[in-house]
């Protein structure tokens, strides 16, 4: 049987000279691969009692959604500056070369609801973390962080220590 890591189509030099791309257009395009991708994240979300996905743009959408639908919870998106309509919360951080915002609406995280974050893949952790402390500061408590994929190399865990972060495929 396939796993899941069969299913990833891995890109050198994209989408600049040195990064390896682990696309995950090529499982979310095949049936079987769609579902064992939802299938292990919920895996991982077994004993985790929780009120809500947040998940981040673009990738985070694609994972999160079907969790949220599956778990009977809601889905609320952390968005690029400037695309989110109502009042937001937002947070800049730092990039390889340059940085980054990020905003959440303010009114979608309730004081002390347990919140699951979900994105596709945990590089340096920066954007996990700005989407952690706009969550926190929104009263949200953060019960799991989760991945699809985690590049161990990057040291992402260093930037989410304290919480309870789960990858279901890793790579070096
Ligand atoms: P970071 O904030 O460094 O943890 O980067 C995480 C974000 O960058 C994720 O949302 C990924 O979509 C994207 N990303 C970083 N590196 C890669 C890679 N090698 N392949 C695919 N996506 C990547």
């Amino acid at each position: 049987m396939k796993k899941l890591e069969d299913y990833v189509i891995n890109i050198p030099d994209f989408p600049k000279p040195g990064i390896i791309f682990r696309d995950i257009t090529s499982i979310l395009r095949d049936p079987e691969g769609l579902k064992l991708s939802v299938h292990e994240l919920m895996h991982c979300l077994e004993g985790t009692e929780f009120d809500v996905v947040v998940g981040a743009e673009s990738r985070g959408f694609l994972f999160g959604m079907p969790l949220a639908y599956n778990k009977s919870k809601g889905f609320v998106p952390v968005r690029k500056k400037g695309k989110l309509p109502r009042e937001t919360v937002s947070r800049e951080y730092a990039l390889e070369y340059g940085t980054a915002e990020i905003e959440i609406h303010k009114e979608d995280i309730r004081p002390g609801q347990r919140v699951v974050f979900v994105d596709d893949l945990l590089a340096t952790g920066g954007t996990a973390k700005a989407a952690i402390d706009l969550i926190e500061q929104l009263g949200g408590v953060v019960v799991k962080v989760l991945f699809v994929m985690e590049l161990q190399g990057l040291h992402g865990r260093d930037a989410l220590k304290g919480y309870d972060v789960e990858a279901v495929i890793t790579y070096p």
